[in-house]
């Protein structure tokens, strides 16, 4: 068998980066908007016209924004193919969902009401299993409960957690302009010992949502402004040069919690290589869902029971092409598999589950 050199090339070090600067201004002027509209609406105060429509333009726009410019960064800076489509899935996603159907042009295109909710998520968005037919929106009702409850727990089996980094909107947030802060996610057994606080916030949502039926309407005004409002954005996205961009996916989403329940039984993997592992750690320094990778590397297990949200990031940064999101018939095929890189081979393979191989 011929040798071939193992390691991944070292981009040189930049001296100094003005991306995360840029993006640690976009999330954290969205953060600051949100609670001047927020706080403003609590007290009452009557804002002047122009400056509440440039508020609430400014929540949309410097959303999508941020969106599509730091996902063009995030395209350049990975250069590679599993990140190149995850980008544009983000992209095209926010642009139809954020902009076009539920965002700023919903009224001036007369989106019907279906279709403004077809990205939400049950218990991520409480208002989708909700008793809509009171309101004559059964379709709606239907809709959003069945993929809450039977289509995205399904695909979540058979290809992971992809919702969380090609689709939704706080994870999108996250792989775009939360990009700069990836390796800043707490990591360690007394992070880990807080992963499941996100079963707890479930539990609460399935409650509000079981007093909504009941027409008891205050959970869910403390809900909104606690659960749905100041940890998801407020510590959610402001924390993202500190804490890294998943802080609030990782320990306190609950529609994580519920589809990562339904995908660690699932098919989906990554698959490691214990032969070129060399444990350097890198692949838990990128994973910002706090997974130790590195200890199924250096065993040769694959990460089957974990909650990944399947961002790519971890096999991207192996020096040692360790990982990978399909298995490896034999070591054989791992070695020959080096003379590529990783993510330039054919699309289907980068999305590929185990019995598509
Ligand atoms: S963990 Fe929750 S908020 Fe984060 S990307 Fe997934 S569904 Fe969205
Ligand atoms: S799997 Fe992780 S620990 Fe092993 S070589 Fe790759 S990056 Fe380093
Ligand atoms: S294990 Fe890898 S692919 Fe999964 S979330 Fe962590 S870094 Fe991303």
């Amino acid at each position: 068998m011929q040798h071939q050199c193992l390691a991944r090339p070292t981009p040189p070090p930049r001296r100094f980066d003005v991306v995360p600067w840029l993006s640690g201004f976009a999330v954290v002027s969205l953060v600051g908007v949100s609670v001047i509209r927020k706080v403003a609406a609590w007290a009452g105060w009557d804002l002047p016209r122009a400056a509440s429509i440039f508020l609430g333009d400014y929540s949309w726009w410097g959303y999508w924004g941020s969106v599509i410019v730091f996902g063009l960064v995030v395209m350049r800076r990975w250069n590679n193919t599993y990140f190149r489509w995850r980008t544009v899935s983000i992209i095209v996603s926010q642009t139809i969902f954020g902009i076009l159907l539920i965002g700023p042009l919903k009224q001036e295109l007369e989106v019907p009401v279906l279709w403004q909710r077809l990205h939400l998520t049950w218990p991520l968005h409480l208002s989708v299993i909700t008793p809509y037919w009171k309101d004559k929106l059964v379709a709606t009702f239907v809709y959003g409960t069945a993929m809450s409850l039977f289509a995205w727990p399904v695909i979540s089996m058979l290809i992971g957690m992809r919702y969380c980094s090609w689709f939704c909107f706080c994870g999108n947030l996250a792989e775009s302009a939360g990009d700069s802060w990836r390796t800043k996610g707490p990591k360690g057994p007394s992070a880990q010992a807080l992963d499941s606080v996100g079963y707890g916030i479930l539990g609460l949502a399935a409650l509000v949502t079981a007093a909504a039926w009941l027409a008891v309407s205050w959970p869910w005004t403390i809900y909104d402004i606690g659960v749905a409002w100041f940890l998801s954005t407020v510590i959610g996205i402001g924390a993202y040069p500190i804490l890294g961009g998943r802080v609030w996916c990782r320990f306190m989403c609950p529609l994580r919690a519920m589809l990562g329940w339904f995908s660690k039984r699932g098919r989906f993997a990554i698959y490691t290589d214990d032969h070129r592992c060399i444990e350097c750690g890198t692949c838990n320094r990128y994973c910002e869902m706090g997974i130790d990778i590195r200890m199924r590397a250096r065993q040769g297990i694959p990460l089957q029971d974990t909650e990944c949200v399947a961002c790519g990031a971890c096999i991207a940064v192996c020096p040692r092409y360790a990982l990978s999101f399909y298995p490896f018939p034999s070591p054989e095929k791992a070695v020959e598999a080096m003379n590529h890189r990783r993510f330039r081979r054919p699309f289907k393979r980068q999305l590929a589950t185990p019995r598509e191989i």
